[in-house]
């Protein structure tokens, strides 16, 4: 009966490894697929449409497989790291800049007076983090008018907690959207998987945490990651 419980626990530890490894899988497969959309009409003039047709067609499939498989999975419980909040920040800007820079947009960063250390899964709060910056950036794309594009990264103090906070000035959202957000799957865009706010709130859940947000149409979204300073796991 122990061999069993232990194989279990591997197997679950391995489903929920992989689960987070597809969800990042479908990152590059989106660009990927973007950048052959946009070859294609030069195989068309050298006569290999065919090929991009083909590469379009895997690309789905691989994104059909992984959707599938994220239906049924979880994110893995945290690895404990310690990081500064400002390192943190830093690091994710730098991750994402490429993206910000190429819908001309601004990422403001407002640094702590005095830093605070967190004791957390680095890799699952810096993916949290892409996920919020990459659905501020979409927001700020579906903006109607021509405002410039801005997203605030902010920490602070409250209590026995952090307090981090992404903000942009992007399109907003109403209650109804609200009310959905983290549901697995809710989607309001024509390719989005619905899955980044449900495997985000997870992982903060995962760290004793909670994610709130408000928002306001046409005027931008907030969201508020609380964590706590004693996190609640061990490594
Ligand atoms: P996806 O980005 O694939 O749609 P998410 O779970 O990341 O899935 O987001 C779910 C939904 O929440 C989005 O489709 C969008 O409607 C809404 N949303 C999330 N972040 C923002 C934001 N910063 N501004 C406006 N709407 C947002
Ligand atoms: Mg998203």
């Amino acid at each position: 009966i122990e061999q069993t419980a232990y194989q279990n626990d591997n197997l679950a530890m391995l489903g929920k490894l992989s689960a987070s490894i597809a969800h990042e899988i479908r990152n590059p497969l989106t660009a990927i697929r973007g950048f052959i959309q946009l070859l294609r009409p030069h195989l068309q003039g050298l006569g290999k449409e065919e090929y991009a047709k083909i590469i379009l067609a895997e690309i789905d499939r691989a994104n059909d497989i992984i959707h599938e498989f994220l239906s049924s999975s979880k994110p893995s419980s945290p690895q404990a790291g310690i990081i500064s909040i400002s390192a943190l920040l830093k690091e994710v800007i730098l991750l994402t800049e490429s993206e910000v820079l190429m819908k001309g947009c601004q990422i403001v960063l407002n640094v702590l007076a005095s830093d605070l250390y967190i004791s957390v899964d680095v890799k699952q709060i810096k993916q949290v983090l892409i996920n919020m910056i990459r659905n501020a950036l979409e927001a700020i794309s579906d903006r109607l008018d021509d405002t410039t594009g801005k997203i605030e990264l902010g920490a602070y103090r409250e209590g026995g907690e952090v307090r981090i906070t992404v903000s942009d000035n992007g399109k907003g959202m109403d209650v109804c959207t609200m009310s959905h957000l983290f549901n697995q799957f809710f989607t309001t865009k024509e390719n989005g998987t619905g899955l980044g706010l449900s495997v985000s709130d997870r992982i903060i859940k995962n760290h004793g945490g909670r994610i709130s947000v408000s928002s306001r149409i046409n005027e931008g979204t907030s969201f508020v990651i609380s964590l706590p300073l004693n996190p609640g796991f061990t490594a």
